[in-house]
């Protein structure tokens, strides 16, 4: 069987404004460190390449844990290696869901054979830490697991609480920290985490492909612990820290041009530091949420439970939910997510992660959205950039 080479074309998709709940949008640098020469990965350069990305990883999950390492894969691989490392059949599980991200939990919890004690709670809402405390009482789990950044709904739990109920419990901490980590404090040593993963390409604006992940000492021993092996050769973290560690014994080869990338995009958050870039993420989510509010349009989650970085709209009366999309993409070159599951056709959901958090892309989705609804016969109040610009001027 003959194909023609010419039927396939350059790849060269144009740009986009990513304004969705992930990817984000890359800085130039980073798509040029991936571009670096490939090297072997067991190359001096490369292995302190790879040191140094633990350094910055460690930095910016605030831990001394030396477990620290990006796992090949993306943010799903980070969530599989947590539990697949903790969980044995039979360990009792308690799963906060307050979205799709916690169902992914629950999911992963039941293929392992774990006993799922699943706090559900309401969607578009943070997770009630006393529902928390209900389920654990007259237990005693292994792992309490949370979400921090319900990329779903644009909803945001704090950690504090529930790592108080989870370590009076004698149980491990368990937290998805990807759409979070570089976009709000995550700060495993302080709050107590003992495992924790995300993802490159929400608020680190790195190509999706690696999921950086921490393990405490109390989870390494559990899973020094383990009656059996962890059902899962690729991510099992007793051989995959052994490549990473001062021993460098072979598991798999590291995806070498995507740590050049996590490396550069880790760069470029230390250079703007956490607090600034925190602060960033902030004042964007505040001017594009006075914008929406001036057009007359509503925010889904309560303002004290909103995500800086994932902000749910609630589509206005008369608008057809994928014309406007469709229109956003094809007039504007602006990518944002549709609602998921109950909120499905209900909300869209704006992405402010990492590089896409700037003043220009919130002038630019406001003005757009405005006159995209206009044209639909929606009406909307005006006014959105004059609100989003007050916020800016305030800093
Ligand atoms: C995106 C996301 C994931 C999954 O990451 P992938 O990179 O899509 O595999 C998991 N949890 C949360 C909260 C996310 O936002």
């Amino acid at each position: 069987m003959d194909i023609d080479y010419r039927e396939f074309r350059d790849a060269d998709p144009g740009s986009r404004v990513l304004m969705g709940p992930g990817p984000s949008d890359v800085p130039p640098r980073v798509l040029q460190a991936l571009s670096a020469p490939c090297i072997g990965h067991l190359d001096p350069y490369f292995l302190s390449m790879m040191d140094e990305t633990q350094r910055l990883l460690r930095w910016l999950f605030q831990t001394k844990n030396a477990l620290t390492i990006p796992v090949s894969g993306t943010g799903s691989a980070g969530m599989e290696a947590a539990f697949v490392n903790l969980v044995e059949p039979g360990d009792e599980v308690v799963v906060c869901v307050n979205g799709v991200f916690g169902m992914r939990m629950a999911d992963v919890t039941e293929r392992l054979g774990g006993k799922l004690i699943r706090v559900d709670q309401p969607w578009g809402r943070a997770v009630d830490p006393e529902a928390v405390r209900k389920a654990v009482k007259g237990r005693k789990p292994k792992i309490v697991a949370v979400v921090h950044a319900e990329t779903s709904t644009g909803a945001c739990t704090p950690l504090e609480p529930i790592a108080a109920i989870a370590r009076e419990a004698g149980a491990l901490f368990l937290v998805d920290a990807v759409t979070s980590l570089g976009g709000i404090a995550v700060e495993v040593d302080k709050v107590g985490i003992d495992a924790v993963y995300s993802g490159t390409q929400k608020c680190l604006s790195c190509p999706p492909g690696l999921a950086p992940l921490s393990f405490s000492d109390k989870a390494m021993q559990a899973l020094g612990a383990r009656k059996t092996k962890a059902p899962n050769w690729y991510l099992d973290l007793s051989m995959v820290s052994n490549y990473w560690g001062a021993e460098r014994k072979y598991h798999h080869t590291a995806p070498i041009n995507m740590i050049y990338a996590i490396r550069e995009a880790l760069r470029i958050v230390a250079e703007e530091g956490l607090e600034a870039r925190f602060a960033r993420h902030l004042v964007n989510h505040k001017a594009l949420v006075a914008g929406i509010e001036a057009m007359g349009l509503s925010m889904l989650v309560p303002a004290a439970e909103r995500l800086p970085m994932l902000n749910s709209i609630r589509i206005p009366e008369g608008a057809d939910d994928k014309k406007v999309r469709g229109a956003l993409l094809k007039d504007f070159g602006i990518e944002i997510g549709s609602g998921l599951g109950e909120f499905a056709g209900k909300i869209w959901r704006v992405g402010l992660m990492g590089h896409t958090a700037r003043q220009k892309n919130v002038f630019l989705l406001l003005s757009a959205l405005q006159s995209i609804l206009k044209a639909q016969g929606v009406k909307v109040g005006s006014g959105a950039i004059e609100a989003a610009s007050k916020v800016f001027s305030k800093v």
